[in-house]
């Protein structure tokens, strides 16, 4: 085990607290070697959590929104200043490129930056009434306690985001990280003392399901906040304590399409971008690509160029595409891979795990892909994209709306009219038209259909920590 990884801890009420002997082994997935130890935290110490959020929620809450934008601005600039350490130990555990993770650590800043900004900005409204010497104020109120669950995909940023806007909210709120990606979560809640966040405003739990399973069915937290798979996001839907509001950022599986009048080069360059970063590992990959018959030859020919020029190397290195995080990852491209083949499909780069210690899958492209094939309707979420020529309008809307995902979809076009006419069909809560990034900081972020329901980004982001009180006043006889 690596001496330079933090010791795996819970943080509740600002104590750093051993909750139960570690027994989940972390690996970097570039060499297969476990590199720390984390414990399964049990229910009473997910309990120690929320009472903990439950304390601090009493004062947190009535600290003045000014106050709670400082420091939160302040947790941002600690955070750029461990930008080197929070980076690696994003690669160690979870293998993107170090560049990338860099990259997160620095849009966790921005997000905090972002969210302190935004603080300060919750207005309320005032409501005419029908009888007169009566007013009604709308007031926006933070929801309480949050349970937060977040994947390894994006260690930090999944985190960052939650907890930036429910503190800027006036939340309290408990986070158990990913136990694949556990370290940089560590690290991050040890700059909330030196930031000056008051002990239990933000509290870490670390574990696997079974601490999943206590938080999200803990009767004390007021919110839920989940990004995750389909599967355990519907899990947990039906496990909730009680209703109470949930935003849930699932699975993906998102669609491009490259129409006949598209610039072909900048579609490859966006599908290279969208469909290999991360090794794919991204709720918004690009995983299943309809082109034009009129193109697709050049557009295949193109892509496959480029995917076979990624170089594939240990995150450390930088390359431009990692090991996948872990077995599970390997396993789901290589089925969906032969089954594209037995379908009908083609390989024409990659298709098959690489032989090497650790989780390796080469960057695929597969032509030709029927459809109706698992590559085209179930999200892969490894390096593996699938293409199928199209014919008609309406013909490839079909496709692109016909599986139960709605997170992002990605368009090329330069004509005016298949732009607005697709881009107004797609029934996703991002399209991105001619760019391959669906996501920025200020503007909302969420999934329709089986990709989940809220928003993270944005004024909506914050607004689904807050509740709304309706203050009705009579003022005079
Ligand atoms: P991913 O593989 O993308 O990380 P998962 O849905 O398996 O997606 O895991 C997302 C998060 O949910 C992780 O923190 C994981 O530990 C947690 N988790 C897994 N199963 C459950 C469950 N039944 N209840 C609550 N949390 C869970």
């Amino acid at each position: 085990m690596s001496a330079t990884m933090p010791v795996p801890r819970n943080l509740i009420a600002g104590e750093w607290v051993e909750p139960a002997p570690p027994t989940i082994d972390v690996l970097d997935p570039a060499t297969g070697e476990v590199v720390t130890r984390i414990p399964d935290t049990p229910a009473d110490g997910v309990d120690a959590a929320v009472a903990a959020a439950r304390r601090a929620f009493v004062y947190w809450g009535e600290v003045s929104e000014f106050e709670r934008a400082k420091l939160l601005h302040r947790l941002a600039d600690l955070v750029r200043g461990d930008l080197d350490e929070l980076s690696r130990l994003i690669t160690v555990e979870m293998g993107k490129p170090i560049g990338e993770s860099r990259g997160e650590t620095a849009k966790l800043a921005d997000a905090f930056d972002y969210y302190a900004e935004e603080a300060v900005r919750v207005y309320g409204e005032t409501i005419p009434n029908e009888a007169a010497g009566v007013t009604s104020i709308i007031r926006y109120e933070p929801v309480g306690v949050v349970g937060a669950i977040t994947p390894w995909n994006y260690p930090l940023e999944l985190i960052g985001w939650k907890v930036a806007a429910a503190l800027a909210a006036g939340c309290t709120i408990v986070v158990k990280p990913s136990e694949y990606v556990p370290s940089s979560a560590v690290r991050l809640f040890a700059l909330l003392e030196p930031a000056g966040i008051p002990p239990g405003v933000a509290n870490l739990v670390l574990g696997a399901d079974v601490a999943g399973r206590a938080l999200a069915e803990h009767p004390g937290i007021d919110k839920l906040a989940f990004t995750g798979s389909t599967d355990t996001g519907a899990a947990i839907t039906r496990s909730l304590a009680k209703a109470l509001p949930t935003s849930m950022e699932l699975g993906g599986s998102c669609p491009l399409i490259v129409t006949a009048s598209a610039d072909v080069d900048a579609a490859v360059a966006g599908c290279l971008r969208r469909g290999f970063r991360n090794a794919g590992q991204i709720c918004i990959a690009i995983n299943r690509v309809y082109v034009h018959s009129s193109v697709h030859r050049e557009f295949v020919d193109k892509l496959t160029e480029a995917v076979s020029k990624l170089s594939v190397a240990p995150g450390l290195d930088d390359p431009d595409v990692g090991p996948v995080t872990n077995r599970d990852i390997v396993e789901r491209c290589s089925e969906h891979v032969a089954a594209a083949v037995r379908d009908g499909g083609m390989v024409t780069t990659g298709g098959a795990p690489l032989d090497r210690p650790g989780t390796w899958f080469a960057p695929t492209v597969v032509d030709h892909v029927p459809a109706d094939s698992v590559l085209a309707t179930v999200e892969t979420f490894g390096p593996v994209v699938g293409v199928t020529p199209y014919e008609t309008t309406e013909e490839v809307v079909a496709f692109a709306n016909g599986t139960d995902a709605g997170l992002a979809a990605y368009l090329y076009a330069l004509d005016l009219n298949e732009v607005f006419t697709i881009g107004h069909a797609l029934e996703f809560g991002n399209v991105a038209v001619n760019n391959p990034d669906a996501g920025i900081m200020n503007a909302p972020y969420g999934g329709r259909k089986g990709s989940g329901h809220g928003y993270e980004h944005g004024r909506e982001g914050l607004r689904g920590y807050l509740v709304a009180k309706h203050l009705r006043i009579k003022y005079s006889r």
